[in-house]
């Protein structure tokens, strides 16, 4: 995989968990994870109360956060 942001590390994380013993690998350009737009964001967690009810991103807010995926 390409990209050791919060995107491509939740997507690795989660193809890890479902495939035990997968061998993946994280390319990331920079010396560290997070460099970009993953750490250096507001802090904002965006849980879906401000989202129109059952659109796209209500719902996967929504999923992420029965996931564990955000508080
Ligand atoms: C100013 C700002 C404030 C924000 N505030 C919030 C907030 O409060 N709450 C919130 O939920 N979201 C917020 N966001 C949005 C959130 O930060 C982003 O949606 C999220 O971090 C994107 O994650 P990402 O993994 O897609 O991208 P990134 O974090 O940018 O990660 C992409 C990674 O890919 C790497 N990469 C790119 N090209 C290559 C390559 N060719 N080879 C190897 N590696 C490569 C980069 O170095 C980088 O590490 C904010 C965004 C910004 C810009």
């Amino acid at each position: 995989m390409v990209g050791g942001g919060i995107v491509g590390l939740a997507v690795a994380h989660a193809l890890v968990h479902a495939r035990p013993g997968l061998a993946l690998v994280v390319l990331e350009k920079e010396a560290a994870v997070a460099s970009h737009q993953s750490g250096r964001n507001s802090g904002v967690v965006h849980s879906g109360v401000y989202y129109r009810p059952g659109s796209l991103k209500a719902r996967t807010v929504a999923a992420g956060r029965a996931a564990g995926l955000s508080s």
